[in-house]
């Protein structure tokens, strides 16, 4: 079993790399970065002059990478999620980021699939663009661009079929760390432990981790944390979006407040 030491570093990793793991990027940039197995098709690409000011939401990969290597499959999911969900709250996601409140001032957060799947075809329709019988052509307006149909994967998320299909919707508690889905529930391991929050080692780490905003949500919350933490890839989803609000505000995520009547 792994020391209370080793988990702790993991909380600085989980810190350092979801800080900055989205980034803005061009769109052609992007584009070009999932091409780049296809050559031929990069060479058209490179054709077409595409627009080079259109900018969309990128992921660092040395980040992603050391994440999936900490935590696998379900970073994908996460980002997944984090680039095409709809949040349901009253919390205030912008005055949220690197401010964990302890003291039930975190409300849960409803989250919801949203419409819009990244994928190479959603990129290619940002340019108005899309490939067809070999080549890239100009995408018709108002319809679904003549393209060959093939909704490539961008390569950096899972397909759909990979992620839960039963459900749409689910709570994330914060403050409490909990998730109301399967995966959150299953990832519970029997043999994880206790965080033991008065220990020398902890009260140490704690000290040189004021900033870690994952870390510090588990240390301030009331309930008792398990060490390594259960994770699924709604609550992570979310800390994806609280680590890179100032990032994804521009996209069309909506973010809707919780209805209190
Ligand atoms: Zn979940």
């Amino acid at each position: 079993m792994p020391s209370q030491d080793e988990e702790l570093t993991r909380f600085e990793i989980l810190d350092s790399n979801l800080r900055g793991l989205l980034q803005r990027d061009t769109v052609a940039n992007i584009i070009r970065r999932h091409l780049k197995k296809d050559e031929s098709k990069l060479r058209e690409f490179d054709l077409i002059r595409a627009d080079e000011n259109m900018t969309s939401v990128s992921v660092d990969s040395n980040k992603m990478l050391v994440l999936t290597m900490l935590l696998g499959q379900v970073v994908y999911e996460a980002l997944t999620w984090a680039l095409n969900m709809e949040l349901e709250t009253d919390l205030q996601l912008s005055t949220c980021q690197f401010e964990p409140r302890g003291g039930g001032q975190c409300p849960e957060v409803l989250i919801r699939r949203g419409a819009q799947r990244r994928s190479l075809e959603s990129l290619f329709a940002q340019l108005s663009i899309t490939w067809k019988d070999g080549i890239f052509v100009p995408r018709e307006a108002g319809g679904d661009g003549g393209g060959d149909g093939n909704d490539e994967d961008t390569g950096e998320l899972p397909r759909d079929s990979d992620l839960e299909q039963d459900c749409d919707e689910f709570r994330v508690d914060l403050e409490n760390w909990y998730c109301d889905c399967i995966q959150y529930q299953s990832s519970i391991d029997l043999k994880s432990l206790l965080l033991d929050k008065s220990t020398a080692d902890v009260l140490q780490f704690n000290e040189s981790n004021h900033d870690n905003f994952i870390w510090q949500l588990l240390y301030q919350s009331r309930c008792n944390q398990l060490v390594p933490s259960p994770i699924c890839c709604h609550l992570l989803a979310l800390l994806i979006v609280l680590y890179n609000y100032d990032i994804l505000d521009e996209e069309s995520i909506l973010v809707a407040n919780k209805r209190t009547t």
